[in-house]
This record gives C-alpha cells, sequence and structure tokens, in this order.
C-alpha cells in the first residue's frame, strides 16, 4: 500500500547519518530542509549493509579479469562485489512497487549512479567511468524507479524531470491491478506531460491502453509503465514547453478575449526565451483557466506534476 506522499530511498549519508568510511556524513541540505516536506525517506547505506562498519577501510573499483569489481583500496583481498549485488537484490526486491526514485550520492564506489572512478588492475587510474555496485545491480532489478545524485538536484532542469517521475510512480503505483477505468484515466490525465516529450509518445502509449492487442491487462499495464517512464525520462527543452503551452491555450481561446491571448502569447514567447521562468505562463494560465474551466485541462498533471509547494518551477 502507497502512503500518501511518495516513498524514496535515500543514500544514508545524505540525509546527514554519520556512515561514511571515515564516520561524516554528506547531508544535503535541499534534500533534507525542502524534499523532506513532501516525500517519505527511506535511508539505505549499502556498505553497512554489506556487513562493513564505521569507520571502515576505503574501498573502491577496480578492473580485475576484465569485469568491474568492489574491493579494498588498501586491502586488496577484500571484495565486496558478491555481498554488494546480495544486498542491492535485497533491497530491491523490498522496494519493487513501494519506492517511487532514489536520491544518491555521487562518486561513491557503491552508490554513485555515473562517472564513478574506476582503477586499473595495477592500481592506476582508468577514468571515471563506473557506476556504484550497489546502483547498478538496483537498477538492473527496478528499471522503473527513477534514479538521481543528490547534487545534480540543484540543476533545475534535472530536478524538474526527476521529481515528475518521482510523482507519476507514485500515481501509478495508487492504481488498483485491476482498475482499468484508473489506468485509462491515468493515461489521459498524464497526455500534457506525454506531448512534451514528442507528439509519437501519446499515442503509442495510447496503442497500449486500448488493448488492440491480445495481452492481458496486466501484460498491458507492465508494458505501458515501462515505456511511460522510459518516455518520462527524457528531459523536456523550452522549446517543447513553449509547444505544449501553445497546445493548452489552443484548448480554450475563443473564451478568452484578445487581450488575454496576446497576453499569453508574449509570455509564451518570453519563456522559450528564457527572459521568465515556467513558472510564470503557467500561473497565468491556471488564472484563465480557474475563470474558464475546461474539464479537459484541469485533469492534466503538466500544470501540477509534483505538490505546489515545493515552489520548483520558478528556476524551470
Ligand atoms: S555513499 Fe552510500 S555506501 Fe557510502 S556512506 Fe553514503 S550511503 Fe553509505
Amino acid at each position: 500500500m502507497q502512503p500518501p506522499r511518495p516513498r524514496v530511498a535515500v543514500s544514508a549519508c545524505i540525509l546527514g547519518q554519520p556512515v561514511r568510511y571515515d564516520g561524516g556524513h554528506k547531508r544535503d541540505r535541499f534534500v533534507t530542509d525542502r524534499l523532506a516536506r513532501e516525500l517519505e525517506f527511506v535511508p539505505v547505506c549499502p556498505e553497512l549493509e554489506a556487513g562493513l562498519g564505521v569507520p571502515r577501510s576505503p574501498i573502491h573499483l577496480r578492473r580485475r579479469n576484465g569485469e568491474i569489481r568492489l574491493v579494498g583500496s588498501r586491502d586488496h583481498s577484500l571484495d565486496l562485489t558478491g555481498r554488494m549485488r546480495e544486498v542491492a537484490a535485497r533491497r530491491a526486491d523490498e522496494f519493487d512497487g513501494r519506492i517511487c526514485g532514489l536520491i544518491v550520492q555521487r562518486n561513491s564506489p557503491s552508490c554513485g549512479m555515473e562517472r564513478v572512478a574506476v582503477a586499473n588492475e595495477d592500481g592506476t587510474a582508468a577514468g571515471r567511468t563506473g557506476t556504484g555496485m550497489f546502483v547498478h545491480h538496483f537498477r538492473t532489478r527496478c528499471p522503473l524507479v527513477p534514479i538521481e545524485e543528490a547534487g545534480r538536484l540543484n540543476d533545475p532542469v534535472l530536478r524538474e524531470n526527476f521529481l515528475e517521475r518521482v510523482w507519476c510512480l507514485h500515481r501509478w503505483y495508487r492504481l488498483g491491478a485491476d482498475d482499468l477505468a484508473g489506468f485509462i484515466r491515468f493515461h489521459a490525465a498524464h497526455k500534457l506531460l506525454l506531448m512534451a516529450r514528442g507528439s509519437d509518445a501519446y499515442t503509442g502509449l495510447g496503442r497500449i491502453v486500448s488493448g488492440v492487442t491480445r495481452e492481458t491487462l496486466a501484460e498491458r499495464r507492465g508494458r505501458y509503465i515501462r515505456r511511460f517512464m522510459e518516455v518520462l525520462s527524457k528531459r523536456v527543452s523550452r522549446a517543447q514547453h513553449y509547444n505544449v503551452l501553445q497546445h493548452i491555450l489552443g484548448h480554450f481561446r475563443r473564451r478568452l478575449a484578445p487581450a488575454d491571448r496576446r497576453e499569453l502569447l508574449d509570455l509564451f514567447g518570453s519563456y522559450r526565451s528564457a527572459e521568465v521562468p515556467l513558472a510564470a505562463p503557467l500561473t497565468l494560465l491556471r488564472h484563465h483557466l480557474r475563470r474558464n474551466p475546461d474539464p479537459w485541462l484541469d485533469q492534466q498533471y503538466y500544470f501540477r506534476p509534483y505538490p505546489d509547494a515545493l515552489a520548483l518551477r520558478a528556476a524551470v
């Protein structure tokens, strides 16, 4: 059963827990002070779960016999590759269908999402080409779960993309597995979010919803959400948002006075040329929609993909 707020797993050191190899932490204020208001966090420290203590000898990723292993940087006999795979498998079983996102610590040989340092067999640096061992195995077993590094959440576009996916998955998990009407409503209510990633996405997913194949509902749902989350992972440019804004205006332009239409179009143009954030045209659109309600637009999560209380769209 999903809680009212999305449940998100977080590297425990980001939450301020002193679990790093040196007894320190990597508290991230944006996560602990801002996101914590709207998300339910589940702390995870894969290295402690793999049996290591605090403090502990540092570990790193190292090439050995053609594969990347998680081993001690000083104690070369320490090989945690298998144990970390088991930790990831256990957490993936526990989290599958229950958590809507994973926020991890960058550069960590266990938690890093990308560009983690990898050493050659002889210990020399091979480059920043690795993925933390926990994240690597977790991602394989739970491909729907969006993953992001805490530091990258300072980038408004990456943050927007991550949070949209977290809340979309949360809404999906709250649907009943046999709720066909809810499935259809989910698809319709995310039309503009999908359209922002290209006009084909909504139509293609619509074919899965309408069930033109012989698949069961469970098979269609599985295929749908895999493709849906894949599409949502694409970042949306200003030009793409601009097209969606125009599409929205097209829905109720006849009910607007010419001066209001002009004001909206001017604001869309200002958004496209990066003079104002996305919040500006959306706020004005929402104002007009309150005065000219449109049931189809009212249901669109594009206007409110995550709670307004986070007030993050002022930066997008
Ligand atoms: S980066 Fe991951 S493994 Fe390392 S201390 Fe933080 S939570 Fe633990």
